[in-house]
């Protein structure tokens, strides 16, 4: 990939945040998504070190935890069989399968935190945030892109959580993600992680 400039990542924050097209009360669903890699987690881990109070949903996972990882912090870390539990009781806002895992949003408490006024993030691929786009249209889409495909292959390597194999396959869903760019309704550069956290508070209108 070339630099950032030339896929239109020097667009100004403004123009890309913009969505007049919606009242502000309805801008409080927020979806972050972009390649594996690119840094979302520490995107929102520094996000929430600034403003606590920032709602994130926590997902339902079939992946086994990484070192630290921690069940109903980072993920719900639930078997195959509760996974398709909780996909036929109804009690997912979205769910799909990525690197050979599933993965899905619960839906009561995302609806409860929207019903109540409150500002949600979802921290969610690709096929999740088409899904959230169509079930809600007010919902507003944040892509978070790599400074160049090489940095995004050395954070994923220098991770250091997933076997080669692994690496491969989310190389290659990353490609189709970075594909899909255009999709969404603004998209931040993960250059500086505080700089990052600053503009989705910004998109957010929290700060
Ligand atoms: P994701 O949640 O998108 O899969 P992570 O948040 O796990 O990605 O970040 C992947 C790796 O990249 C981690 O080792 C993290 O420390 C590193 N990283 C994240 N953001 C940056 C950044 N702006 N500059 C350099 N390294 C970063
Ligand atoms: P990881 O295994 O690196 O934590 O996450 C892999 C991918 O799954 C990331 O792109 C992450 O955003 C995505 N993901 C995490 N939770 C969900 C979810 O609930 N739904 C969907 N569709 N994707 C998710």
């Amino acid at each position: 990939m070339s630099p950032a400039v030339s896929r239109g990542a020097a667009r100004p924050l403004a123009s890309q945040g913009a969505h007049p097209a919606l009242p502000v009360r309805h801008r409080r669903l927020t979806v972050l998504s972009g390649p594996s890699g690119v840094g979302k987690s520490t995107v929102v881990a520094h996000l929430r070190t600034v403003h606590p109070d920032v709602w994130l949903s926590v997902s339902a996972t079939t992946r086994k935890p990484r070192p630290g990882e921690r069940d109903g912090v980072q993920y719900f870390f639930v078997d195959d069989d509760e996974f398709d539990k909780l996909i036929a009781n109804g009690d997912l806002l979205e769910w799909a399968a990525f690197a050979g895992h599933r993965y899905g949003t619960p839906r009561k408490p995302v609806l409860d935190k929207l019903a109540a006024g409150e500002p949600v993030l979802l921290e969610i691929d690709l096929q999740g945030a088409r899904l959230v786009r169509k079930s809600m249209p007010e919902a507003h889409l944040v892509f978070l892109a790599p400074p160049s495909w090489d940095e995004l292959v050395r954070r994923l390597t220098g991770r250091g959580t997933e076997s080669a194999e692994v690496i491969e396959e989310r190389l290659a869903a990353a490609r189709v993600e970075l594909d899909a760019e255009s999709e969404f309704d603004a998209t931040l550069v993960n250059t500086s992680v505080e700089d990052v956290a600053r503009e989705l508070l910004a998109l957010m209108e929290i700060a």
